[in-house]
C-alpha cells in the first residue's frame, strides 16, 4: 500500500525518530557543541508542536507559521539560543518570554530547567498547552501576559529566554536576573541582533552577538 505524503501526526513517530537524529547532525556541524542540549533536540518531537499539514518539513532547519502571524523559530536558533542561555549548567529557574507553540518551552523541561513561560495571545497559550500535554511535558508554569514586565512574583531567574525582540533591552527583565543569571533575546528593529546579557559581580556585561529575525515583541494581550 502507497504510504500517504503526510503521514498523521501519531504516525510519525518512527519515520521522525530518524529525521530527529539527521537534524541533530546538522545541528552539530553547525557548531552546536553542547551535547545535553543536543540530546534534547533529540528528544522534543517537534512535529508534535507544528500544524499536521506542516508536519513533515518539522525538522528542516527553517521557521515555521504557527498562526496568529507567529513561527516557530528553526532549530538552529533554539539550539544555539539554549546553549548560550545555560552555558554548561544544566537546571535552573528560566523564564521565557513568547511561548508560541511551547517548543522552546519543551527544549527548556528536557533541559532539566524550571520553566515559566509568558505569551500574548491566548489562544497561541492554549495550543502551546495541548502540545506540550501531547508530548507529556506538563510541568511548566504557562502565563498569559505582557513579557515586557517579566514576571516579578516569580523572580530572580537564573535565565531569561526571548523569542521575539524587543526595540530595547527591557529595564524590568534585567532586574529578574539572579546573580550569575543570563539573559538571550534578540533586539531591534528592522536589522536585530542576539543580546546575552549576564549579571556579573562587576554589573550588568553585555555581549551583541548573531544578526537574527524574529517577529516584533509587542505591547499588552490578545
Ligand atoms: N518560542 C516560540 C516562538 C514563538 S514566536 C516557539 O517555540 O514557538 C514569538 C512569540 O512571542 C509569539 O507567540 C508572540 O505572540 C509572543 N509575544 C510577542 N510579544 C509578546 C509579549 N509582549 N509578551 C509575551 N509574548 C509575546
Amino acid at each position: 500500500m502507497a504510504q500517504p505524503l503526510t503521514p498523521a501526526r501519531t504516525d510519525y513517530g518512527m519515520l521522525s525518530n530518524r529525521t530527529r537524529m539527521r537534524m541533530v547532525e546538522r545541528l552539530r556541524q553547525s557548531g552546536v557543541k553542547d551535547e545535553r542540549v543536543l540530546a534534547a533536540l533529540y528528544e522534543v518531537p517537534r512535529h508534535l508542536f507544528v500544524d499536521q499539514a506542516l508536519a513533515t518539513r518539522a525538522y528542516d532547519d527553517v521557521s515555521l507559521p504557527i498562526g496568529h502571524g507567529q513561527t516557530i523559530s528553526q532549530p538552529l536558533t533554539v539550539a544555539r539560543m539554549t546553549e548560550l542561555l545555560f552555558a554548561g549548567r544544566q537546571s535552573g529557574k528560566i523564564l521565557e518570554i513568547g511561548t508560541g507553540c511551547g517548543y522552546q518551552t519543551a527544549v527548556l523541561l528536557k533541559m532539566g530547567a524550571e520553566v515559566y513561560s509568558i505569551e500574548r495571545v491566548a489562544a497561541l497559550l492554549d495550543t502551546a498547552r495541548q502540545n506540550l500535554r501531547a508530548a507529556r511535558l506538563v510541568q511548566a508554569r504557562l502565563v498569559h501576559g505582557d513579557g515586557h514586565f517579566g514576571l516579578p512574583e516569580a523572580a530572580p531567574f537564573d535565565g531569561i529566554i526571548m523569542t521575539a525582540a524587543a526595540k530595547a533591552l527591557p529595564d524590568a527583565l534585567v532586574a529578574q536576573l539572579a546573580p550569575g543569571g543570563r539573559l538571550i533575546m534578540p533586539i531591534g528593529d528592522t536589522e536585530q541582533h542576539l543580546w546575552l546579557i549576564e549579571n556579573t559581580s562587576q554589573g550588568m556585561h553585555k555581549t551583541r552577538l548573531d544578526p537574527v529575525k524574529f517577529v516584533p515583541l509587542l505591547p499588552g494581550r490578545s
